[in-house]
Protein backbone atom coordinates (compact mmCIF):
# COMPACT_ATOMS: atom_id res chain seq x y z
CA UNK A 1 0.00 0.00 0.00
CA UNK A 2 1.36 3.54 -0.58
CA UNK A 3 2.67 5.50 2.61
CA UNK A 4 1.82 8.96 2.00
CA UNK A 5 3.19 11.25 5.13
CA UNK A 6 1.31 14.91 5.34
CA UNK A 7 1.41 15.60 8.67
CA UNK A 8 4.71 17.73 8.66
CA UNK A 9 3.73 20.85 11.27
CA UNK A 10 3.23 17.70 13.72
CA UNK A 11 7.02 15.91 12.71
CA UNK A 12 9.25 16.24 10.35
CA UNK A 13 11.65 13.05 9.71
CA UNK A 14 15.32 13.95 10.52
CA UNK A 15 16.85 14.86 7.52
CA UNK A 16 19.73 12.47 6.76
CA UNK A 17 22.46 14.56 6.33
CA UNK A 18 21.32 16.14 9.77
CA UNK A 19 21.48 12.59 11.38
CA UNK A 20 24.78 12.34 9.65
CA UNK A 21 26.10 15.75 11.54
CA UNK A 22 24.69 14.78 14.44
CA UNK A 23 26.15 11.76 14.93
CA UNK A 24 29.34 12.54 14.93
CA UNK A 25 28.19 14.36 18.45
CA UNK A 26 26.81 11.18 19.69
CA UNK A 27 29.94 8.79 19.96
CA UNK A 28 33.62 10.44 18.72
CA UNK A 29 32.88 14.25 20.00
CA UNK A 30 31.27 13.36 22.93
CA UNK A 31 33.15 16.06 25.18
CA UNK A 32 31.18 18.52 27.70
CA UNK A 33 31.33 21.75 26.21
CA UNK A 34 32.17 23.56 29.59
CA UNK A 35 34.89 21.27 29.63
CA UNK A 36 38.43 22.99 28.69
CA UNK A 37 40.30 20.17 27.45
CA UNK A 38 40.05 18.80 23.28
CA UNK A 39 36.78 16.84 23.73
CA UNK A 40 35.02 19.63 25.23
CA UNK A 41 36.57 22.40 23.23
CA UNK A 42 35.36 19.76 20.09
CA UNK A 43 31.59 20.15 21.43
CA UNK A 44 31.75 23.81 22.14
CA UNK A 45 32.66 24.25 18.57
CA UNK A 46 29.85 22.25 17.48
CA UNK A 47 27.53 24.29 19.36
CA UNK A 48 28.99 27.72 18.51
CA UNK A 49 28.69 26.51 15.07
CA UNK A 50 24.99 25.91 15.71
CA UNK A 51 24.40 29.08 17.15
CA UNK A 52 25.44 30.78 14.19
CA UNK A 53 23.67 28.92 12.28
CA UNK A 54 20.43 29.84 13.45
CA UNK A 55 21.55 33.45 13.74
CA UNK A 56 22.29 33.61 10.56
CA UNK A 57 19.19 31.54 9.33
CA UNK A 58 16.27 34.43 11.08
CA UNK A 59 19.23 37.69 10.54
CA UNK A 60 19.70 37.98 14.03
CA UNK A 61 23.03 40.94 14.50
CA UNK A 62 24.61 38.34 16.67
CA UNK A 63 24.94 34.93 17.69
CA UNK A 64 25.18 36.09 21.80
CA UNK A 65 21.03 36.94 20.73
CA UNK A 66 20.76 32.91 20.31
CA UNK A 67 19.92 30.70 23.20
CA UNK A 68 19.27 26.93 22.79
CA UNK A 69 16.15 25.19 24.30
CA UNK A 70 14.77 22.13 25.26
CA UNK A 71 11.82 22.04 22.94
CA UNK A 72 9.89 24.63 21.08
CA UNK A 73 7.83 25.18 24.07
CA UNK A 74 10.43 25.77 26.11
CA UNK A 75 11.58 28.60 24.25
CA UNK A 76 7.98 30.07 24.40
CA UNK A 77 7.84 29.59 28.06
CA UNK A 78 11.32 30.98 28.59
CA UNK A 79 10.34 34.00 26.11
CA UNK A 80 6.75 34.93 27.54
CA UNK A 81 7.68 34.25 31.36
CA UNK A 82 11.13 36.04 31.00
CA UNK A 83 9.66 39.21 30.20
CA UNK A 84 6.47 39.09 32.60
CA UNK A 85 8.88 38.49 35.72
CA UNK A 86 11.39 40.99 34.48
CA UNK A 87 9.11 44.02 33.53
CA UNK A 88 6.75 43.04 36.58
CA UNK A 89 7.62 46.48 38.24
CA UNK A 90 6.50 48.29 34.68
CA UNK A 91 3.20 46.64 34.62
CA UNK A 92 1.62 43.59 34.84
CA UNK A 93 -0.65 43.36 31.34
CA UNK A 94 -0.36 40.61 28.51
CA UNK A 95 -1.41 40.37 24.79
CA UNK A 96 -2.20 37.61 23.05
CA UNK A 97 -4.34 35.56 20.77
CA UNK A 98 -7.11 33.00 21.19
CA UNK A 99 -5.03 31.08 17.82
CA UNK A 100 -1.91 30.58 20.38
CA UNK A 101 -0.55 27.25 20.54
CA UNK A 102 -0.88 25.98 23.78
CA UNK A 103 2.69 26.42 24.73
CA UNK A 104 1.85 30.10 24.69
CA UNK A 105 -1.95 29.91 25.70
CA UNK A 106 -1.53 27.94 28.45
CA UNK A 107 1.83 29.72 29.92
CA UNK A 108 -0.30 33.06 29.87
CA UNK A 109 -2.98 31.27 31.65
CA UNK A 110 -0.29 29.96 34.37
CA UNK A 111 0.89 34.45 34.87
CA UNK A 112 -3.10 35.41 35.29
CA UNK A 113 -2.82 32.66 37.86
CA UNK A 114 0.71 34.42 38.73
CA UNK A 115 -1.35 38.18 39.00
CA UNK A 116 -0.52 38.85 35.55
CA UNK A 117 -3.76 40.16 33.40
CA UNK A 118 -4.16 38.62 29.53
CA UNK A 119 -6.30 40.22 27.09
CA UNK A 120 -6.64 37.43 24.63
CA UNK A 121 -7.52 39.00 20.94
CA UNK A 122 -10.85 37.18 19.25
CA UNK A 123 -9.21 36.52 15.42
CA UNK A 124 -11.13 36.95 12.42
CA UNK A 125 -12.98 34.10 10.50
CA UNK A 126 -9.45 33.72 8.62
CA UNK A 127 -7.40 33.65 12.56
CA UNK A 128 -5.66 36.73 12.07
CA UNK A 129 -6.08 39.72 14.62
CA UNK A 130 -4.73 43.05 13.27
CA UNK A 131 -2.47 45.70 14.58
CA UNK A 132 -5.54 47.65 15.21
CA UNK A 133 -7.36 45.31 17.05
CA UNK A 134 -3.21 45.14 19.37
CA UNK A 135 -3.15 49.11 19.42
CA UNK A 136 -6.45 49.29 21.29
CA UNK A 137 -5.99 46.72 23.48
CA UNK A 138 -2.51 48.15 25.21
CA UNK A 139 -2.55 49.59 28.38
CA UNK A 140 -0.10 52.01 30.56
CA UNK A 141 0.09 48.64 31.74
CA UNK A 142 1.33 46.41 29.27
CA UNK A 143 4.58 44.78 28.94
CA UNK A 144 4.21 41.97 26.38
CA UNK A 145 2.66 41.33 23.05
CA UNK A 146 2.94 37.72 22.04
CA UNK A 147 1.83 36.77 18.37
CA UNK A 148 1.94 33.34 16.35
CA UNK A 149 3.91 34.04 12.91
CA UNK A 150 1.92 31.35 11.39
CA UNK A 151 -1.02 28.83 12.73
CA UNK A 152 -0.11 25.47 13.12
CA UNK A 153 -3.79 23.82 12.83
CA UNK A 154 -4.99 26.54 10.11
CA UNK A 155 -1.88 27.79 8.56
CA UNK A 156 -2.75 31.22 8.18
CA UNK A 157 0.22 33.76 8.58
CA UNK A 158 0.16 36.73 11.17
CA UNK A 159 0.02 40.35 9.81
CA UNK A 160 3.51 40.41 12.08
CA UNK A 161 5.41 43.48 10.71
CA UNK A 162 2.00 45.69 11.42
CA UNK A 163 1.76 44.50 14.68
CA UNK A 164 5.41 44.84 15.45
CA UNK A 165 4.77 48.48 14.55
CA UNK A 166 2.50 49.21 16.98
CA UNK A 167 4.76 47.69 19.44
CA UNK A 168 7.60 49.55 18.97
CA UNK A 169 5.84 52.98 18.85
CA UNK A 170 4.76 51.79 21.93
CA UNK A 171 7.86 50.65 23.75
CA UNK A 172 6.29 47.13 24.08
CA UNK A 173 8.42 44.35 23.92
CA UNK A 174 7.24 41.75 21.25
CA UNK A 175 7.32 38.62 20.70
CA UNK A 176 6.56 35.65 18.07
CA UNK A 177 6.26 31.99 18.47
CA UNK A 178 7.84 31.06 14.37
CA UNK A 179 7.68 26.96 14.99
CA UNK A 180 5.85 26.90 11.90
CA UNK A 181 7.35 29.62 10.24
CA UNK A 182 10.54 29.39 10.31
CA UNK A 183 12.11 27.10 6.74
CA UNK A 184 8.71 27.69 5.00
CA UNK A 185 8.35 31.63 4.71
CA UNK A 186 11.32 34.64 5.03
CA UNK A 187 11.72 34.82 8.76
CA UNK A 188 14.35 37.73 9.95
CA UNK A 189 13.91 39.23 12.99
CA UNK A 190 14.71 42.88 11.87
CA UNK A 191 12.34 43.15 8.89
CA UNK A 192 9.10 40.86 11.06
CA UNK A 193 10.50 43.89 13.84
CA UNK A 194 10.37 41.50 16.88
CA UNK A 195 12.30 41.37 20.05
CA UNK A 196 12.11 37.63 20.96
CA UNK A 197 11.13 35.02 18.79
CA UNK A 198 11.08 31.19 18.80
CA UNK A 199 11.36 28.00 17.01
CA UNK A 200 11.88 24.37 17.16
CA UNK A 201 13.61 21.30 15.79
CA UNK A 202 11.48 18.48 14.60
CA UNK A 203 9.74 21.02 12.48
CA UNK A 204 12.36 21.76 9.69
CA UNK A 205 13.81 18.00 9.76
CA UNK A 206 16.08 18.30 12.72
CA UNK A 207 15.62 16.24 15.87
CA UNK A 208 13.00 16.52 18.51
CA UNK A 209 14.08 17.85 21.39
CA UNK A 210 15.61 21.19 20.78
CA UNK A 211 14.18 24.40 20.20
CA UNK A 212 16.41 28.15 20.28
CA UNK A 213 15.17 31.47 21.70
CA UNK A 214 16.06 34.68 19.56
CA UNK A 215 16.02 37.79 22.28
CA UNK A 216 17.25 41.36 20.79
CA UNK A 217 19.89 43.09 22.28
CA UNK A 218 18.86 45.22 25.25
CA UNK A 219 15.60 43.26 25.77
CA UNK A 220 14.51 42.95 29.36
CA UNK A 221 14.46 39.58 30.42
CA UNK A 222 15.01 37.47 33.57
CA UNK A 223 16.24 33.49 33.13
CA UNK A 224 13.56 31.58 34.76
CA UNK A 225 15.67 28.54 35.09
CA UNK A 226 18.51 28.50 37.14
CA UNK A 227 21.62 26.16 38.06
CA UNK A 228 24.88 26.19 35.71
CA UNK A 229 26.34 29.06 33.26
CA UNK A 230 25.20 27.67 30.03
CA UNK A 231 23.98 29.62 27.34
CA UNK A 232 25.11 32.38 29.27
CA UNK A 233 22.51 32.11 32.66
CA UNK A 234 20.09 32.10 30.17
CA UNK A 235 19.44 28.14 29.04
CA UNK A 236 20.98 26.01 32.21
CA UNK A 237 22.24 22.59 31.92
CA UNK A 238 24.50 20.37 29.96
CA UNK A 239 23.83 21.18 26.43
CA UNK A 240 22.00 18.90 24.22
CA UNK A 241 25.50 18.85 22.00
CA UNK A 242 23.95 16.30 19.02
CA UNK A 243 20.32 18.21 19.27
CA UNK A 244 21.72 21.73 19.05
CA UNK A 245 24.42 20.74 16.02
CA UNK A 246 21.30 18.65 14.13
CA UNK A 247 19.29 22.41 14.93
CA UNK A 248 21.79 24.29 12.77
CA UNK A 249 22.30 22.13 10.30
CA UNK A 250 18.42 21.66 9.47
CA UNK A 251 17.47 25.41 10.11
CA UNK A 252 20.72 26.07 7.61
CA UNK A 253 19.06 23.33 5.09
CA UNK A 254 15.63 24.46 5.33
CA UNK A 255 16.66 28.11 4.24
CA UNK A 256 19.00 27.13 1.73
CA UNK A 257 15.67 24.69 0.65
CA UNK A 258 12.66 27.58 1.58
CA UNK A 259 11.97 29.22 -1.69
CA UNK A 260 12.36 25.79 -4.15
CA UNK A 261 10.06 23.89 -1.70
CA UNK A 262 7.24 26.68 -1.03
CA UNK A 263 6.77 26.88 -5.06
CA UNK A 264 6.48 23.33 -5.59
CA UNK A 265 4.55 22.90 -2.22
CA UNK A 266 1.86 26.09 -2.92
CA UNK A 267 0.74 24.58 -6.43
CA UNK A 268 -0.08 21.14 -4.69
CA UNK A 269 -1.66 23.11 -1.79
CA UNK A 270 -3.91 25.02 -4.28
CA UNK A 271 -4.87 21.95 -5.93
CA UNK A 272 -6.31 20.02 -3.30
CA UNK A 273 -8.01 23.04 -2.35
CA UNK A 274 -9.56 23.06 -5.16
CA UNK A 275 -10.67 19.80 -5.89
CA UNK A 276 -11.76 19.74 -2.83
CA UNK A 277 -13.77 22.35 -2.36
CA UNK A 278 -15.13 21.50 -5.95
CA UNK A 279 -15.86 17.65 -5.51
CA UNK A 280 -17.26 17.50 -1.52
CA UNK A 281 -19.98 19.48 -0.61
CA UNK A 282 -20.54 21.07 2.98
CA UNK A 283 -16.61 21.90 3.12
CA UNK A 284 -14.96 24.80 4.67
CA UNK A 285 -11.81 25.77 4.04
CA UNK A 286 -10.12 27.25 7.22
CA UNK A 287 -7.78 29.46 7.71
CA UNK A 288 -6.74 32.20 5.53
CA UNK A 289 -7.64 31.87 1.53
CA UNK A 290 -4.11 33.74 0.25
CA UNK A 291 -2.19 34.49 3.43
CA UNK A 292 -0.84 30.91 4.54
CA UNK A 293 1.77 28.73 4.84
CA UNK A 294 2.84 27.20 1.02
CA UNK A 295 2.26 23.54 2.65
CA UNK A 296 -0.87 23.90 4.57
CA UNK A 297 -4.49 22.83 3.72
CA UNK A 298 -7.03 22.49 6.16
CA UNK A 299 -10.86 22.33 5.84
CA UNK A 300 -13.99 21.60 7.81
CA UNK A 301 -16.57 18.66 6.69
CA UNK A 302 -19.40 19.19 7.72
CA UNK A 303 -21.75 15.92 8.88
CA UNK A 304 -18.55 14.22 9.91
CA UNK A 305 -16.10 13.12 12.61
CA UNK A 306 -12.86 13.78 12.01
CA UNK A 307 -11.51 11.04 14.20
CA UNK A 308 -12.84 8.39 11.90
CA UNK A 309 -12.00 10.08 8.98
CA UNK A 310 -8.63 10.23 10.25
CA UNK A 311 -8.32 6.37 11.05
CA UNK A 312 -10.00 5.70 7.21
CA UNK A 313 -7.25 7.88 5.59
CA UNK A 314 -4.35 6.09 7.74
CA UNK A 315 -6.02 2.91 6.79
CA UNK A 316 -5.01 4.00 3.20
CA UNK A 317 -1.66 4.94 4.08
CA UNK A 318 -2.39 8.41 4.44
CA UNK A 319 -1.52 10.22 7.59
CA UNK A 320 -3.30 13.43 8.47
CA UNK A 321 -4.37 14.98 11.43
CA UNK A 322 -7.61 16.82 12.88
CA UNK A 323 -8.10 19.50 15.00
CA UNK A 324 -10.64 17.60 17.00
CA UNK A 325 -7.88 15.44 18.54
CA UNK A 326 -9.17 13.63 21.55
CA UNK A 327 -7.26 14.34 23.93
CA UNK A 328 -8.01 12.25 27.38
CA UNK A 329 -10.89 11.35 26.79
CA UNK A 330 -12.26 14.46 26.31
CA UNK A 331 -13.39 15.37 22.79
CA UNK A 332 -13.43 19.01 23.07
CA UNK A 333 -12.69 20.58 19.27
CA UNK A 334 -9.36 22.73 19.12
CA UNK A 335 -9.25 25.80 20.19
CA UNK A 336 -8.23 27.45 17.42
CA UNK A 337 -11.76 26.46 15.14
CA UNK A 338 -13.39 27.76 17.70
CA UNK A 339 -12.12 30.94 17.73
CA UNK A 340 -12.69 31.55 14.01
CA UNK A 341 -16.17 30.90 14.64
CA UNK A 342 -16.68 27.51 13.65
CA UNK A 343 -19.50 25.53 16.06
CA UNK A 344 -18.45 22.32 17.87
CA UNK A 345 -19.81 20.47 15.14
CA UNK A 346 -18.14 22.18 12.67
CA UNK A 347 -14.89 21.71 13.90
CA UNK A 348 -15.27 18.34 14.72
CA UNK A 349 -15.26 17.15 11.23
CA UNK A 350 -11.39 19.13 10.71
CA UNK A 351 -8.81 17.86 8.68
CA UNK A 352 -5.28 19.25 8.44
CA UNK A 353 -2.64 17.86 5.96
CA UNK A 354 0.81 19.67 5.79
CA UNK A 355 3.06 18.76 3.22
CA UNK A 356 7.01 18.74 3.24
CA UNK A 357 9.79 18.23 1.10
CA UNK A 358 9.38 14.81 0.51
CA UNK A 359 5.96 15.01 -1.05
CA UNK A 360 5.14 14.53 -4.65
CA UNK A 361 2.44 14.98 -7.22
CA UNK A 362 1.76 11.13 -6.86
CA UNK A 363 1.32 12.08 -3.17
CA UNK A 364 -1.24 14.38 -3.83
CA UNK A 365 -3.59 12.53 -6.52
CA UNK A 366 -3.23 9.51 -4.62
CA UNK A 367 -4.89 11.83 -1.58
CA UNK A 368 -7.96 13.68 -3.84
CA UNK A 369 -9.23 10.01 -5.05
CA UNK A 370 -9.14 8.70 -1.57
CA UNK A 371 -10.87 11.17 0.39
CA UNK A 372 -14.06 11.65 -1.67
CA UNK A 373 -15.22 8.02 -1.03
CA UNK A 374 -14.30 8.02 2.71
CA UNK A 375 -16.69 11.25 3.19
CA UNK A 376 -19.02 9.78 1.54
CA UNK A 377 -19.50 6.32 3.18
CA UNK A 378 -19.08 8.62 6.70
CA UNK A 379 -22.03 10.85 5.54
CA UNK A 380 -23.75 7.84 4.85
CA UNK A 381 -22.97 6.12 8.45
CA UNK A 382 -23.17 9.42 10.31
CA UNK A 383 -26.44 10.25 12.54
CA UNK A 384 -25.36 13.60 11.58
CA UNK A 385 -25.91 14.06 8.29
CA UNK A 386 -29.76 11.67 8.38
CA UNK A 387 -32.24 13.89 6.30
CA UNK A 388 -29.51 16.30 4.90
CA UNK A 389 -29.33 15.58 1.35
CA UNK A 390 -25.67 17.55 0.59
CA UNK A 391 -26.03 19.61 -2.37
CA UNK A 392 -22.86 20.48 -4.54
CA UNK A 393 -23.52 24.27 -5.10
CA UNK A 394 -20.95 26.12 -4.80
CA UNK A 395 -21.58 28.34 -2.24
CA UNK A 396 -21.85 25.36 0.29
CA UNK A 397 -17.86 25.24 -0.30
CA UNK A 398 -17.11 28.90 1.13
CA UNK A 399 -16.89 30.23 4.50
CA UNK A 400 -19.89 29.42 7.16
CA UNK A 401 -21.04 33.00 7.11
CA UNK A 402 -21.93 33.15 3.89
CA UNK A 403 -23.12 29.26 3.99
CA UNK A 404 -27.00 29.50 5.34
CA UNK A 405 -28.46 31.11 1.90
CA UNK A 406 -30.71 27.85 1.45
CA UNK A 407 -29.93 25.61 4.45
CA UNK A 408 -32.24 26.35 7.17
CA UNK A 409 -33.66 22.73 7.04
CA UNK A 410 -29.97 21.91 7.98
CA UNK A 411 -29.24 24.21 10.21
CA UNK A 412 -32.00 22.87 12.16
CA UNK A 413 -30.40 19.58 12.23
CA UNK A 414 -28.45 20.97 14.67
N1 LIG B 1 4.37 26.54 18.78
C1 LIG B 1 3.76 26.07 17.69
C2 LIG B 1 3.07 27.02 16.78
C3 LIG B 1 3.77 24.71 17.40
O1 LIG B 1 3.14 24.25 16.32
C4 LIG B 1 4.43 23.82 18.28
C5 LIG B 1 4.43 22.36 18.05
O2 LIG B 1 3.48 21.82 17.54
C6 LIG B 1 5.09 24.36 19.41
C7 LIG B 1 5.03 25.73 19.62
C8 LIG B 1 5.82 23.51 20.39
O3 LIG B 1 7.05 23.03 19.89
P1 LIG B 1 7.69 21.73 20.53
O4 LIG B 1 6.94 20.57 20.00
O5 LIG B 1 9.12 21.74 20.08
O6 LIG B 1 7.58 21.87 22.00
Amino acid sequence: MRKVYFDHSATTPVDPAVAEEMMKYLTEHFGNPSSIHAFGREARKAVEKARQQVATAIGASSVGEIAFTGTGTEADNMAIRGVAYANRHKGNHIITSAVEHSAVLNCCKQLEREGFSVTVLPPDQYGRVTAQQVADAITDKTILITIMHANNEIGTIMPIKEISEVARERKIIFHTDAVQSVGKIPVNVDELGVDLLTLSGHKIYGPKGVGAMYIRKGTFWHPIMFGGGQERRRRPGTENVAGIVGLGKAVELATQRMHADAERLSKYRDRIISKVLEKIPHTILTGHPKERLPNHVSFCFRFIEGESMLLMLDMKGIAISSGSACTSGSLEPSHVLTAIGLSKEVAHGSLRLTMGKDNTEEDVEYFLETLPPIIERLRAMSPLSEGCNPCACSTCTVHEEDHHHDHGEIEEEF
